[in-house]
């Protein structure tokens, strides 16, 4: 027997209720993304929030530490009214947890899930081994937004400029612009719907994929000059690393290095791809991509990570040529490609 793939207004109701209910009670709602936010985790938060808020809800939206934002997202309609995580109180009536494959991913905030009144998590991650009381979870869904638009229309609150902003920008990050496969036909639908409500797109786009100061052109040249390809590791991979030491001799904070994988991902030779970030603390934040052979998301779990079959990562404390290793073995081994 096939199951067909749950509606999302199947998947909502449950969450949508709950939401519902503590808004007309004006209950206090926290709201959280995975830790360093990205667009879908920092829109999908935003835009719950506010639409929460004019529900009638006291909404306090946040975000693990470290508390700070890259330039690409700052400018992100609330990101202003960002409540640090220390001021978010310890037990609130609920707990939003949005684009968290895990509870790891919320770092300080993950003991909310037990101590809030009730918890509430809306994902798409298929390593998303199922928490919190209250869970929208569809691996099927392109990103976490459109969960959330599915609640917001839940629960009645009208789509306009702002709220689309914040949405569009977290459909365009996780889909590549609508080019990965996730994309379906009612992830056009929804795009033409924030469309429609008067945003700049292009604005939204060019601030989130195609800004970046002159120096990042120096740091993509040393980290894509030091790239290696080994063809026979699975079906390909090419790795390269940096860190956030070298970016910052360009000049650059370490946001910089997350958009180097995009342009590594595009070797033809390598299903997989992975740049290597090296973090203050010495550790390696991994990020991995496959072209489509990889499943990627079982390579990150098996690493202590998640993420998705096509765009996964994980953090590993061992060093540069320890972790890529340990890459290779998992890629040479035979469950990991996609069937
Ligand atoms: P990134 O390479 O950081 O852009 O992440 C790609 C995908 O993998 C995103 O969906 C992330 O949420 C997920 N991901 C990245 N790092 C981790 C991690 N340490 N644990 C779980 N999921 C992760
Ligand atoms: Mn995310
Ligand atoms: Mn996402």
């Amino acid at each position: 027997m096939t199951l067909s793939p749950p509606r999302g207004s199947d998947l909502t109701a449950e969450a949508t209720a709950v939401l519902a209910a503590a808004a007309a009670d004006r209950a206090t709602v926290v709201l959280s993304g995975h830790v360093q936010p990205d667009a879908d985790a920092l829109g999908s938060t935003l835009a719950l929030a506010e639409g929460l808020r004019r529900r009638g809800a006291r909404v306090l939206p946040t975000f693990p530490e470290p508390f700070t934002l890259p330039a690409s997202l700052a400018w992100l309609p609330g990101a202003d009214a960002l409540v640090p995580s220390s001021e978010v109180p310890a037990s609130p009536d609920v707990f939003v947890s949005l684009d968290a494959a895990s509870p790891a991913r919320l770092g300080e905030l993950a003991p909310l899930l037990q101590r809030a009144g009730t918890s509430v998590v809306v994902d798409h991650h298929a390593s998303n081994p199922g928490f919190g009381r209250v869970r929208v979870v569809d691996p099927a869904a392109p990103a976490t937004v459109t969960l959330v638009a599915d609640l917001l229309d839940g629960l009645g609150v009208q789509l306009d400029r702002r709220l689309a902003t914040c949405l569009y920008a977290g459909l365009a990050a996780d889909t590549g612009s609508f080019r990965f496969g996730s994309t379906r036909p009612d992830t056009h639908e929804l795009a033409a719907r924030l469309l429609a409500t008067g945003i700049d797109h292009a604005a939204i786009s060019r601030r989130l994929f195609d800004t970046a100061p002159f120096s990042w052109l120096g740091l993509l040249s040393v980290v894509a000059g030091r790239a290696t390809l080994e063809p026979d590791v699975g079906a390909g991979l090419v790795w390269t690393w940096s860190s956030t030491a070298e970016a910052a001799e360009h000049g650059l904070p370490g946001e910089q290095l997350e958009a180097l994988v995009d342009v590594v991902r595009a070797t033809q030779e390598a299903d997989v791809a992975c740049v290597l970030k090296g973090q203050d603390d010495g550790s390696w934040s991994v990020s991995l991509r496959s072209r489509g052979a990889t499943d990627v998301a079982r390579v990150a779990a098996a690493l202590g990570g998640g993420g998705h079959s096509a765009a996964a990562g994980f953090t590993s404390d061992r060093d540069r040529e320890g972790t890529v290793a340990a890459l290779r073995s998992l890629l040479g081994g035979p469950a990991i490609m996609v069937s």
